[in-house]
């Protein structure tokens, strides 16, 4: 804007002076998680008490993702009389004593229920600029099933983040003609809907339904789960099977060589299941952590879609840097910690394989690319033990995504 039209602009009142001279806002660090269910599809809590849990523990941004359904619709749910059942008369109270809550509640022949509410009257009760942001989603659930006396179901997980109409499943003549399917319609939604939409491909290893091969051929998509808090989604992999670290490294070697597609980022969810105790899918066991100077989805998306982001099962990075030389990280160290830093990927040459180029302990750390590098992300690991392990001996870790050095 010409400097001459300032005074002019700020005097008509369509301009204020702070307005006019306000720099361009330093990135900063937004803290959310793009993967949890409640009682719109199986997840045991109300979507207001979901959305409470992670908003006052100071996450910036979090989508419900329940499985094939939007919280759009009028739906009531019967509140149990006796244990076991999903809701329990204790956490209808604990909502009804929250400040403004949203609780509508009725009887039904003898039966109490409480209406469950949209996507819509959460934003509105939770959203507010620049602190907390709930983005729409759901959790595209397919499965594919292998022909022959042999066949079995493959679980084809895909959350759609941002997205404004529902996503049907999708049938498909195999795992990776379903994956392209779905992120075909993701990609053709954030098209038509004109605002950002992506997807990301969740636990590989459920059911052993996605294999590195079949991941590494998602076309219009680049993301997909490293680390999801559900115990059962065997990230670790087993003997038969490479965990979800280095089929991360397989799948890009065979982009970055034969397939020519980008590079696949890495992120870390809760798949929160149970808010009430027990281990197997508890909130706030993994999350991502994304440098973008706004906290709305345009912004979010495109710093994810940079790489401009880490995720996270417990290790907190302080400051990330890529520069055409070096790769650099320093982590925030807790007491009783001990951090250890490596710079892995794979070098080019005819045959790659995963590699750790160099390994530290301590904060920081920093890698000097040497030239012959196909890619170099890093993985930080503690000394302290995650929460919720799903293998024993488990421990917090960080990822930070992978570059292609001197670009
Ligand atoms: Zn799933
Ligand atoms: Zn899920």
């Amino acid at each position: 804007m010409r400097s001459n039209l300032l005074p002019i602009l700020t005097a008509l009142g369509l301009l204020s002076l702070s307005q006019a001279f306000a720099p361009d806002p330093e990135p900063r660090w937004w803290k959310g998680n793009t993967h949890t269910h409640t009682l719109w599809s199986d997840g045991n809590a109300l979507p207001e008490y979901a959305v409470t849990w992670y908003k006052d523990r100071g996450y910036h941004f979090l989508a419900l993702t329940d499985h094939n359904i939007l919280q759009e619709s009028e739906t009531w749910f019967p509140v149990a009389t006796a244990g076991g059942a999903r809701l329990q008369p204790d956490q209808v109270k604990a909502v009804l004593e929250s400040k403004n809550p949203l609780l509508e509640e009725r009887t039904r022949e003898g039966q109490r229920e409480v209406r469950l509410n949209r996507h819509t009257e959460l934003v509105q009760r939770f959203s507010e600029p620049g602190k907390f942001l709930l983005v729409p989603g759901e959790e595209v659930t397919s499965s594919w099933r292998s022909p022959g006396p042999e066949g079995r179901g493959h679980p084809v997980h895909i959350n759609a983040i941002g997205l404004e109409a529902f996503i049907p499943p999708a049938r498909g003549t195999s795992v990776v003609d379903v994956l392209n399917q779905v992120f075909d319609a993701i990609a053709a939604q954030e098209k038509s809907q004109g605002s950002s939409v992506f997807g990301h491909l969740n636990h590989p290893n459920f059911g052993w339904g996605v294999s590195w091969e079949d991941m590494a051929r998602i076309r219009a998509g680049i993301f997909f789960e490293v680390f999801n808090g559900h115990t059962g989604t065997a990230d670790a992999g087993n003997e038969n099977h490479p965990g979800t670290d280095e089929m991360w490294d397989r799948a890009n070697i065979l982009r970055l060589t034969e397939l020519k597609l980008p590079l696949l980022r890495g992120i870390s969810t809760d798949d929160t299941h149970h808010y009430h105790g027990g281990k197997v899918a508890g909130p706030g066991r993994g999350w991502i952590v994304v440098r973008a100077k706004s906290l709305d989805l345009d912004s979010l998306t495109q710093a994810m879609r940079a790489g401009d982001f880490y995720s996270s099962s417990g290790v907190d990075l302080q400051d990330l840097k890529v520069t055409p030389t070096s790769y650099s990280l320093q982590a925030k160290v807790r007491e009783g910690e001990a951090l250890t830093i490596e710079f892995v990927g794979a070098r080019k040459g005819d045959a790659p394989e995963p590699v750790v180029f160099s390994t530290s302990q301590g904060a920081e750390a920093s890698y000097t690319f040497q030239g012959d590098e196909l890619f170099v992300r890093a993985r930080v690991t503690s000394n302290l033990p995650h929460p919720a392990p799903k293998v024993e001996g488990e421990t917090q870790r960080a990822w930070t995504q992978p570059v292609l050095p001197g670009r």
